[in-house]
C-alpha cells in the first residue's frame, strides 16, 4: 500500500485504532496506476484513455482516484452527473477533462459551463440550454454525442439523429468535440448485439459528418470493449477513417477488475489488472458459545458443539449485504490469512464470524471485509449480484491511500 496521501488520519492505522471508525477502505494508488498501464497496453497507442470516476470512483472515492489518475498523467475523467464533476473539477482544480456521462439537467448547464464540464448530450434541447449558457458566459461549451446504438437509456437513436446533428451544426457556442455509444454486451466477443450496435455507430457517424460536423474522438468501449479486443481495434479504425482519435471508457479495470468473456475466459485485459481497494475493521468482541446456542436474528444458526465467535462492527447499513448470512449466500471474512464464515444473519450493524479454527483472535484484531483472500466477485456471488454493485455499496468511514 501507498501511503502518500490520507485523509482525516495520521496513517491508516489511526483509522482503525481511533475506536471511533467502524471500517474503513485503503487505496492502492500504486496498483491503480498499473491497471491504467494495462489499458493504455492492450487499448494500443495513440488511443486516449477516460477514467471513469463516476459513481464515487465505484466506492473507491472520485476524488482520491481522480488525483493519482491525473497524478499518472490522465487527462479525462467521467463523472456521473454535475454536482459529482463540480466535486472532482473544485478539489483537481482546471487540469482534467472532465466528462459528464449520466445526463444532464437543463437547469444544469450553467454550472456545466462556470465548472469547465464536457456534458454527454443527445436532445435538441439540450443543446438549446447549453447555446443559452455558453452565449451568457461568453464562452464555448463542448459537448460529446450520445448515439442511442441499442441500449434504449441515453443516446439519440438513428431516427432522430438528423435534427439533433443540424441543431449542434448550427450553432455557435455549442461544440461537438466527441461522438460515443455505449455497448450493452461488450464482454461478448463476437455477439451479434454488439455487431448491430457497431452498424448503427457507422451509420450514426455517417449522419454526423456529411452534416459537416468533425468530431475529434469517437469512442465506443468500456472495460470489456478493450479486453474482449476486437471492438477496440473497430473504433481504432473507424476512428481514423474519420480523421478522429478513438478514446476509451474504462472504470472497472482502473479498479482492477474485469466480467470474464462469454466463452469464460480471461481477455487480454483482465489478466494483466489487480483489484486497488480492501475493506477492513476490527474485531470489537469475542465469545465462546455451548453447543445448542443460537445466534443472530431469526436464531437462524444454532451452534452444533463448542465455538468461539467474533463480533464486527459493520453490518448491511454499511453496504455488507444481508444475503452473506449463514443459510444464505454463507460469506466469509479474512483474519489473520484465514477464512471466518458469517455465523447467522448479517444485522443492521453487526456481524458475527466464526474464529473456532483460528488462534488467539482477540478484540482489535484486523478483519479484511474484501480484499486478500474475500474478493468483490465472492461478494457478488454470494449476494446474486455483479461486482461493480458490491464496490459501489461499501460505506465505510474512511478511505486512505
Ligand atoms: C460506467 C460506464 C463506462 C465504464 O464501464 P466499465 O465497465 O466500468 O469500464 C463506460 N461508458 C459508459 C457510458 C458508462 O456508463
Amino acid at each position: 500500500m501507498s501511503r502518500s496521501f490520507c485523509v482525516g488520519a495520521e496513517d491508516h492505522r489511526g483509522c482503525g485504532d481511533n475506536g471511533l471508525v467502524k471500517s474503513w477502505v485503503e487505496i492502492s494508488g500504486a496498483r491503480l496506476v498499473e491497471n491504467l498501464r494495462a489499458v493504455q497496453a492492450v487499448a494500443g497507442a495513440g488511443v486516449e484513455t477516460l477514467g471513469v470516476v463516476k459513481a464515487n470512483g465505484y466506492g473507491h472515492d472520485a476524488v482520491l482516484v481522480a488525483r493519482v489518475l491525473v497524478g499518472a498523467g490522465m487527462r479525462w475523467l467521467g463523472v456521473s452527473d454535475v454536482e459529482e464533476g463540480a466535486r472532482v473539477r473544485a478539489e483537481l482544480g482546471e487540469g482534467p477533462r472532465l466528462l459528464v456521462m449520466c445526463g444532464i439537467e437543463l437547469a444544469d448547464c450553467k454550472e456545466v459551463v462556470g465548472k469547465g464540464l464536457t456534458p454527454v448530450v443527445w436532445t435538441v434541447e439540450h443543446i438549446a440550454a447549453l447555446e443559452q449558457a455558453g452565449e451568457a458566459a461568453g464562452q464555448r461549451v463542448r459537448v460529446h454525442l450520445e448515439i442511442d446504438t441499442g441500449m434504449a437509456r441515453q443516446g439519440v437513436d438513428l431516427d432522430g439523429l438528423a435534427a439533433v446533428v443540424e441543431r449542434l451544426a448550427g450553432s455557435k457556442w455549442v461544440v461537438c468535440e466527441g461522438v460515443l455509444s455505449h455497448l450493452s454486451s461488450a464482454e461478448d466477443a463476437g455477439s451479434v448485439v454488439t455487431e448491430r450496435q457497431r452498424e448503427r455507430f457507422a451509420a450514426a457517424l455517417e449522419v454526423v459528418v456529411e452534416h459537416g460536423v468533425r468530431p475529434e474522438l469517437v469512442h465506443l468501449g468500456n472495460t470489456s470493449g478493450v479486453d474482449e479486443g476486437s471492438t477496440m481495434e473497430w473504433v481504432r479504425e473507424t476512428a481514423a477513417r474519420m480523421g478522429a482519435r478513438a478514446m476509451v471508457r474504462t472504470g472497472f479495470a482502473l479498479y482492477g477488475y474485469c466480467l470474464p468473456l462469454d466463452t469464460g475466459a480471461v481477455g487480454a485485459l483482465g489478466s494483466r489488472l489487480k483489484p486497488v481497494l480492501e475493506w477492513k475493521t476490527r474485531v470489537i468482541g469475542v465469545r465462546e458459545i455451548e453447543a445448542g446456542t443460537t445466534v443472530g436474528y431469526g436464531a437462524t444458526f444454532v451452534a452444533k458443539s463448542l465455538m468461539r465467535l467474533a463480533l464486527l462492527p459493520v453490518g448491511y447499513a454499511d453496504g455488507l449485504r444481508r444475503a452473506g448470512s449463514s443459510g444464505m449466500g454463507d460469506g466469509w471474512v479474512m483474519i489473520a490469512g484465514q477464512r471466518a464464515r458469517v455465523v447467522g444473519r448479517v444485522s443492521m450493524n453487526l456481524t458475527t464470524v466464526d474464529v473456532t479454527d483460528i488462534a488467539g483472535v482477540a478484540v482489535g484484531d484486523e478483519v479484511v471485509l474484501l480484499g486478500e483472500g474475500v474478493s468483490a466477485e465472492d461478494h457478488a456471488g454470494w449476494s446474486g449480484t455483479i461486482a461493480y454493485d458490491i464496490l459501489c455499496g461499501i460505506r465505510e468511514k474512511f478511505r486512505v491511500i
